[in-house]
């Protein structure tokens, strides 16, 4: 008897053809590889991008990130699910169980392929694979330091990530609003200084070649309105507001 294949259509003897099959047996040895490093990431003992995970010592840690601990879940949940196809019970078992469950899963492949599911597992499979994939590559390496409220630990909060735990003393971090509160304070920082000293700042701070003229130049055509004059030569400039006029400048 011959039907068509769930994943490409192409005419098959069981639920998938041999192609789509062979595809979904590599997808599932990488989803095995996969598990223990998304672990790791939840319990903070990978890498994320560039930057080394729990660094003791001057540079900022990162914190506990309560996110991988939910995408390794769903990972070992679908490992358990593949399994459910050789036997319903590997489904009852705890995320934890997947280790066997993927053991069960190579012993008995032939009986996830021919599952009247396996169209729809092998779609879900790619899908969280794809996912996996979009998650560990870091977006830009960009991080916001703030400060642990409870034990002060400096901590390195990567982008996009929302809550997760203090590493130093466990304490259940709201990331959002500590990144926004510190960026919030950036926006209200001021320096005392001259414009030859401002334009010294974006050069070397921000990375934005200034010359005194131009910030000068700002100043007379009131383009900083929030600088103050606090005396001859000397005025008070809020930071932002120079990297935004040079900016557009
Ligand atoms: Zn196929
Ligand atoms: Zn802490």
């Amino acid at each position: 008897m011959t039907s068509q294949c769930q994943q490409c259509g192409e005419p098959a003897q069981t639920t998938l053809c041999k192609n789509c099959a062979k595809h979904m047996r590599r997808q599932a040895s990488s989803l095995a590889k996969t598990i223990p490093e998304l672990r790791a990431l939840a319990e903070r003992k990978a890498h994320i991008g560039e930057r080394c995970g729990g660094v003791r010592g001057g540079e900022p840690g990162l914190p506990v990130s309560v996110h991988w601990l939910e995408v390794y879940e769903e990972a070992a949940r679908l490992m358990l699910r593949l399994a459910g196809c050789v036997d319903l019970k590997w489904m009852l078992l705890p995320v934890e169980g997947w280790r066997p469950a993927y053991r069960a899963i190579c012993r008995s492949w032939s009986r996830v392929v021919c599952s009247p599911s396996a169209g729809e597992l092998a779609d879900r499979l790619d899908r969280m694979l794809r996912r996996i994939d979009r998650l560990s590559t870091p977006s830009d390496g960009r991080v916001t330091v703030v400060q642990c409220p409870d034990c002060s630990t400096s901590l390195a909060v990567p982008q996009g990530m929302r809550d997760g735990w203090c590493p130093e003393c466990g304490e259940r971090l709201d990331l959002d609003m500590l990144v926004s509160g510190r960026l919030d304070a950036a926006c209200r920082a001021v320096m005392t200084c001259s414009p030859a000293e401002a334009a010294d700042w974006l050069t070397d701070r921000a990375g934005l070649r200034t010359t005194r003229k131009q910030v000068s130049n700002w100043l007379a055509r009131g383009r900083l309105s929030k600088a103050r004059r606090l005396g001859h030569g000397v005025w008070e400039f809020n930071q932002a507001e120079l990297i935004e006029v040079r900016n557009r400048a």
